[in-house]
């Protein structure tokens, strides 16, 4: 029997795109989509201090964003999620924002939601809400405000607080998720997880990955979790749990605190058998894997026609070569990053 193509175009009767289904019969229902390379703040694992920022004529307009995005949605995409680059720095965002809202309004989609640095959310917490966001992430990865500048390198710990309280305020669930780095915050981490617990608020930590040229050394900053997650059991009760967001991290309940602990762990842990997930730049680059370079150019089929039978051409293809996994590695003799784009280009 021949066997049955993967990802094509349309169905038989012509209708809809069909879902996409990779090789390893993966299906592909959540995007996340780069709105900006740009940001407010250049974290040290993320971001050089001098950057050179995409000239906006290469940016996809909102407009083309929103045509995007709805092609993914009628080919299955149930999540989206905005981020960057700073999400909330792009010019009219919310407008973007308001137009994704109607898939869904129409039950497309199950969620839509962002990635930010929190900084711009006192602006911005009751409009997303208002939108039909339930949850965000904001990335926050110390609470001691010299640290936070240097860090971010010249982030004001303030802003982002202000902008956590307006959000809880709003009636947005707020997930935390910090970097854990070596002789950075890695003492903090009890006291970030005592403080998002007692606020209500799940707390992942992620591992740093080698993305992008950033003027350190990442040795420097890599902490395995293994060993973050070996010292909070010095003075926690940490039970598994099966609890599942679509993403990548493995929970834990925290017995004192009675709140969630993630622990996203690419570096040690391969967690690609259950990857739903691709992509998109601000550029309209799709890319099937966060740790692999082999990418499709989406912006080209999408201006070449106002019809969308290009670009979803064009995206059925490159779900076919989506990889089975990553391999980041960290490596003393290597000093390269595995990857030399940045995770603000890919998006985080
Ligand atoms: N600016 C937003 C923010 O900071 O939340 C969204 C984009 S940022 C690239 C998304 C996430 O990627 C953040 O949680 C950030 O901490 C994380 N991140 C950035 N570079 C990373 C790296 N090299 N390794 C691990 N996580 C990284
Ligand atoms: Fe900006 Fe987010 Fe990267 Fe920090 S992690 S520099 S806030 S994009």
């Amino acid at each position: 029997m021949a066997p049955t193509p993967v990802a094509s175009t349309i169905d038989v009767a012509g209708a809809r795109p069909r879902p996409l289904i990779d090789p390893f019969a993966r299906a592909i229902t959540y995007l996340r989509v780069s709105v900006t390379d740009r940001c407010d703040f250049r974290c040290v694992y993320c971001m050089s201090e001098h950057m050179s920022f995409l000239p906006k004529a290469d940016l996809l307009s909102l407009e083309e964003l929103d045509r995007l995005c709805s092609a993914f949605v009628a080919k299955g995409v149930n999540k989206l999620r905005l981020t960057g680059g700073e999400p909330l720095v792009r010019r009219g965002i919310m407008t973007l924002v308001a137009s994704l809202s109607r898939h869904l309004k129409s039950g497309a989609l199950k969620e839509l939601t962002l990635t930010t640095n929190g900084s711009q959310l006192e602006k911005y917490a009751a409009e997303l809400k208002g939108h039909g966001v339930e949850r965000i992430n904001v990335s926050l990865d110390t609470l001691d405000p010299d640290k936070f500048r240097a860090i971010t390198r010249w982030g004001d710990l303030g802003k982002v607080m202000s902008g956590i309280d307006a959000a809880q305020a709003a009636g947005l669930q707020v997930k935390i998720n910090a970097v854990a780095l070596k002789g950075v915050n890695e003492d903090e981490i009890a006291g970030l997880m005592d403080w998002a617990h007692g606020r209500g608020m799940d707390l992942t930590v992620i591992e740093v990955m080698p993305l992008g040229e950033i003027g350190e050394d990442r040795l420097d900053q890599y902490l395995p979790l293994s060993m973050v997650r070996a010292r909070l059991s010095e003075r926690y009760t940490l039970d598994d749990i099966d609890y599942q967001t679509g993403g990548p991290a493995r929970y834990v309940r925290v017995k004192e605190t009675g709140g969630r602990l993630g622990f996203i762990t690419p570096m040690t842990h391969n967690f690609c058998e259950s990857c739903n997930r691709v992509r998109i730049t601000c550029t309209g680059t799709l890319y099937m894997c966060l740790g692999q370079e082999d990418a499709a150019d989406l912006r080209a089929p999408l201006r070449a026609s106002e019809s969308n039978d290009l670009v979803n051409a064009a995206i059925d293809d490159a779900i076919t070569r989506k990889p089975k996994g990553h391999d980041f590695v960290i490596d003393r003799r290597q000093h390269r990053p595995a990857l030399s784009r940045h995770m603000s280009v890919t998006g985080g």
